[in-house]
């Protein structure tokens, strides 16, 4: 059925199309996609660079990799069924079991008969004639669709830090997110951790009870707060699977899918004593309350973001015995939650251990690492190991790492020289037929809620393409300027955009990455829902479609 649709189409010459539709990644994104297409009755292929699926599951299996969301708000929605089979073991619910929970849904949906791992996409040219894409694989081979989909994961392209001699290590390395399948045994070990972002409070807090010595070298401290993750027992277990729809209602609600959700009130609006009752409630409550869940304004007014910095600030000098590794721990140029809060358990304490040391490089700088180890300002130190928990060339970065050509071979790296230009996310101007999920200037948050949304809003568009028999869907350049500037209006007067994080695309690590830019969308996610909404209700009137 799919194939004489095909070669009906109006353009041109007709088409030979390998498939209607090619979907690059397997992650929760590309998995979702390939379902919801499916059940269409589309011929989709995914392609897939790792060996199995789950993406950020598969990829990152570093010690302590887990959830800061909460695990059953963080899991599908769509299948009742997966939904009272799967039971999620604790609250923040660790990679294993993440990456066991993706397998899970991998068979149950028999998703694997199209998805071709080891198979990374190393460019993707629109075909005017055809209205079709030509995907290329990094092995040479060509595949052609209609339609191409773009779920290559917001923080799924690592970096090493600029450092030289990282070749020459003669002990192992590696890098968080290209952690080896089989175990690392770290037992009396020498081990370096560079990099104290999320993935390296994860790491260290993890493995500083077994490595023999451990040398964090820290370049930007973080505010981390604590997880209080737990055990799910059976009563509670029950509570969850009952109460999946009402739990779910209340993500689509919240700013940005969490449970969590700002509290209405500023901060300089109750008494002192009501503050600090009401941050200390937080800070011994599970997950991002303390971020997510605080006043109103402690990321848009200076002075309230440095009372909840100060507040912080005191549980670091009371955790850590020696006051001056403290003060290292203590963010100075930045407050609290304008870059992502990494969630932790016992590790400021970590640093109360004889067996562990923190080298500042900001006060040290590394100056290459050699065959035996780290070379700083300071002396060298010798290792066994190094982990490079340095994080990813975050948003934009997967889609610099693939060849898109456009029409009249416009590339998007070009297009996107000064930062990304999109439409709703997820369409781009010259660009037709492709469309990204969690893509730039999408909403991110608790980042399934978004992928369902995402997934069933470009379902919705091929849907209707199809139904109406249009080979050409395309943003309209007008549409892009109004919402690259509308993203960006949003983003005006957040303190987190005066910050260098992944989430501003700044990494020190990729050349050209050294200026701010708005990434991603900051209003909330049911302002985004509504958007879209209106965008499908008025049959994409919006859109260029022929
Ligand atoms: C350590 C860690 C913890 C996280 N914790 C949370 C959390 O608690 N809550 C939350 O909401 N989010 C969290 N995230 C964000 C997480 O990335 C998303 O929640 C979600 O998994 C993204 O899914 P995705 O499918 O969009 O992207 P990904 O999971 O990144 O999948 C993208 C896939 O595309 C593939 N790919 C990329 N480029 C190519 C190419 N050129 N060719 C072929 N394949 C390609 C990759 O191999 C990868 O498998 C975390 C991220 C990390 C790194």
């Amino acid at each position: 059925m799919a194939a004489s649709r095909e070669t009906q189409a109006s353009s041109g010459a007709a088409p030979v199309l390998d498939y209607e539709a090619i979907i690059i990644g397997a992650g929760m994104s590309g998995m979702y996609q390939l379902y919801r297409l499916r059940e269409q009755g589309m011929r989709v292929r995914v392609f897939e660079a790792g060996t199995g699926v789950g993406g950020t599951w598969y990829w990152n299996r570093y010690p302590g990799a887990r959830f800061d969301s909460e695990s059953y708000t963080y899991g599908y929605s769509f299948s009742k069924e997966l939904l009272q089979e799967w039971s999620w073991s604790e609250h923040f619910a660790g990679q294993p079991e993440t990456l066991r929970y993706l397998n899970l849904v991998a068979d149950k949906f028999d998703l694997r008969r199209d998805i071709q791992f080891r198979s990374r996409v190393a460019a993707a040219t629109y075909q005017e004639d055809t209205h079709s894409w030509n995907v290329t694989l990094a092995d040479g081979s060509h595949f052609r669709s209609r339609f191409l989909i773009t779920a290559i994961g917001p923080l799924s392209a690592p970096t090493l830090p600029r450092i030289e001699g990282v070749d020459t290590f003669q002990g192992q390395s590696f890098h968080t997110a290209r952690w080896p399948h089989q175990p690392v045994d770290f037992a009396g070990k020498r081990v370096a951790v560079i990099g104290t972002g999320a993935t390296g409070v994860q790491t260290i807090q993890t493995i500083a009870g077994s490595v023999g010595h451990l040398t964090v070298f820290q370049r930007t401290p973080n505010w981390c707060a604590p997880l209080h993750n737990s055990k799910i027992d059976a009563e509670t277990q029950k509570k969850i699977k009952s109460g999946y729809p009402d739990m779910f209602r209340r993500c689509q609600e919240t700013f940005a899918c969490f449970l969590h959700t700002p509290d209405p009130r500023g901060t300089f609006e109750v008494s002192d004593e009501e503050r600090e009752a009401f941050f200390e409630k937080l800070y011994a409550e599970p997950g991002f309350g303390i971020w997510q869940g605080n006043f109103r304004d402690i990321v848009t007014d200076r002075k309230a973001n440095a009372v909840i910095s100060d507040f912080v600030a005191r549980k670091i000098r009371q955790r850590v015995k020696d006051p001056e590794v403290a003060e290292k721990l203590i963010p100075k140029n930045h407050g609290f939650g304008t870059r992502r809060v990494p969630l932790e358990t016992r590790y400021y304490e970590v640093y109360n251990q004889d067996n562990v040391e923190l080298v500042d490089i900001t006060e040290t700088p590394i100056e290459r690492i050699t065959p035996d180890g780290i070379k700083t300002g300071d002396g060298e130190y010798e290792f066994d190991i190094i982990i490079y928990a340095t994080g990813f060339d975050a948003i934009t970065g997967s889609f610099d790492r693939i060849d898109f050509g456009g029409v009249d071979g416009m590339r998007l790296k070009d297009k996107w020289k000064d930062g990304p230009r999109t439409y709703l996310g997820v369409l781009i101007d010259g660009f037709p037929n492709m469309m990204m999920l969690m893509g730039p200037h999408t909403a991110l948050g608790n980042i399934p809620r978004s992928i369902e949304y995402n997934v069933d809003w470009v379902t919705g568009l091929i849907r209707h393409a199809r139904e109406f028999n249009l080979t050409r869907v395309e943003a309209t350049a007008a549409g892009v300027t109004s919402w690259t500037d509308h993203v960006k209006a949003l983003g005006a007067g957040l303190l987190s955009n005066e910050v260098n994080s992944w989430m501003t695309g700044y990494n020190t690590n990729v050349e050209g990455k050294q200026t701010r830019i708005i990434a991603r969308y900051s209003g909330s996610a049911p302002a985004y829902r509504a958007t879209c909404d209106e965008v499908a209700l008025r049959r994409y009137d919006e859109l260029a479609l022929a």
